[in-house]
């Protein structure tokens, strides 16, 4: 009889690291303990969809505990890991500590406002369902002001939208909002009209998408403009206030900011006492444990790692499914006796959409833009959505927004004010009286 303990994995975070770490765990002799601080995993590439109202979270979003149904050996919990005692091999909870054997640390990233925290509530970012609603709620809600506004007789709004950052967030949210303004809306207000609207996009550095080939970022970019975006390049913003956003000493007045600039690793990285880049996050051994804790995994956004090329394995979703569970075999041949293999990065290519038939592509040396990208980025994302039921739904809400250029989920839910809205539309009256008293 074999009187060896099962031993207890504990995986921090159900996103794509943790829950692969977790499903491929489930096969081997383990007790796994999968705890999040949400009850559900976020498919956070289509995010950006229920920011722009074309799908609603639930079509994005699944339990975790429906996910791993059926696998006896997970145990699943919702939490938020504070803390770890690593010579006790504990992860501290507010009310509890939970023991370990293995432990897999998956907690992701989240943006990073440069040290200015306080411009956060004027400018949300996207990385979480909340935040996705709060952006959605924001968007709508500028259209309805301007409406009633513009209804009663006040002076026009001027709506503009500003994007921080170039990088793919930013790319598909200015993309997307601006066939909202000039397709979805277009003829649905009777005071304003919503084609007015300008969407601008502002990128720090010399080209937006910048870790893709120069000639896929140009290409972007023109798809961009081509849907009417305002694309500003090397344009570092230096302050955001509530109606506005300041680079050096110009600034640009907005209506609704959004903020897709930095990632910042989950602040769980500095507990572990392990070695961090720039960026936060943990530097790992090949084999993805860290330095001096073979016990102790990082996968996902969190880890920092090269490939055998000296390149940084990519903050993307299949890096963090390789990465889980390449761990999970890595504990599985430490159960079995067997060497632990190091971490090798497969990349199949990289994919980035900018709005309707508009996206880029790189498979290798091959480079494509426009409908074929975009067919392309929309397959392998329904094929990698959870859940045969969402696969499908979104199948069909894309087809229809396709030839309909319909959003589905255009529902303002929670607060109906705006931060920017009261000085803005103050702002506005007063240079409408002023210019009423000069012509008198
Ligand atoms: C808007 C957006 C769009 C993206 N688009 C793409 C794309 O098109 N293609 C692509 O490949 N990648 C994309 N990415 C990146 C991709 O989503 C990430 O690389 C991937 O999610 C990383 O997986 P992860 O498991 O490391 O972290 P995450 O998926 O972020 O999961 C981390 C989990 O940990 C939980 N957690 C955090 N802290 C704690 C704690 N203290 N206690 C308990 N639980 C905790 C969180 O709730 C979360 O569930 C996108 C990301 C965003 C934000």
């Amino acid at each position: 009889m074999n009187s060896k303990p099962t031993p207890q994995v504990v995986i921090i975070g159900s996103g794509f690291g943790g829950l692969n770490a977790a499903l491929k765990l489930a096969h081997y002799p383990v007790r796994i303990v999968l705890i999040d601080r949400k009850n559900h995993h976020t498919f956070q590439p289509l995010l950006y969809q229920v920011a722009t109202a074309g799908l609603s979270p639930g079509e994005i979003a699944a339990p975790i505990r429906w996910i791993v149904r059926g696998r006896r050996n997970i145990e699943v919990l919702l939490g938020e890991a504070q803390d770890f005692d690593l010579d006790r091999r504990v992860v501290k909870f507010p009310d509890r500590e939970l023991p370990y054997d293995y432990l897999i640390v998956a907690a992701g990233a989240s943006h990073a406002y440069f040290g200015h925290d306080d411009w956060e509530p004027l400018a949300p970012g996207l990385k979480t369902i909340e935040d996705a609603l709060e952006i959605r709620r924001r968007i709508l809600l500028a259209f309805e002001l301007a409406e009633r506004q513009a209804a009663s007789g006040g002076p026009p709004v001027q709506l503009n939208f500003v994007i921080v950052g170039g990088g793919p967030t930013g790319v598909e949210l200015a993309g997307t909002l601006s066939e909202i303004a000039r397709r979805a809306l277009a003829n649905e207000f009777n005071s304003i009209d919503p084609k007015r609207t300008r969407i601008i996009l502002l990128e720090g550095g010399p080209r937006i998408l910048p870790t893709y080939p120069e000639d896929l970022s140009r290409s972007a970019e023109e798809q961009l403009r081509n849907l009417g975006v305002e694309v500003h390049t090397s344009t570092m913003v230096t302050g955001v206030e509530p109606v506005a956003v300041r680079m050096g000493a110009s600034s640009l007045s907005a209506v609704v900011i959004l903020w897709a600039a930095g990632v910042a690793a989950s602040p769980l990285a500095k507990k572990l006492g392990a070695p961090l880049d720039r960026a936060g996050r943990v530097l790992v051994n090949p084999d993805l444990s860290i330095p001096g804790h073979p016990e102790i995994f990082v996968v996902g956004d969190l880890a920092s790692l090269k490939d055998k090329n000296g390149q940084l394995v990519p903050g993307v979703a299949p890096a963090a499914i390789q990465e889980g569970k390449a761990t999970a075999r890595n504990i599985a041949r430490d159960l079995q006796g067997k060497p632990r293999q190091n971490f090798h990065y497969v990349n199949k290519g990289s994919l980035a959409t900018i709005g309707r038939a508009a996206a880029i592509a790189q498979f290798g040396k091959v480079h494509i833009s426009g409908f074929i990208a975009w067919l392309s980025w929309l397959f392998v994302h329904i094929f990698f959505l959870i859940g045969f039921r969402n696969r499908i739904i979104v199948l069909i809400q894309w087809a229809w927004s396709y030839f309909t250029y319909e959003r589905g989920a255009r529902l303002i839910t929670g607060d109906q004010t705006l931060p920017s809205w009261q000085q803005l539309t103050q702002e506005e009256n007063t240079s409408a009286q002023e210019k009423e008293k000069r012509t008198a």
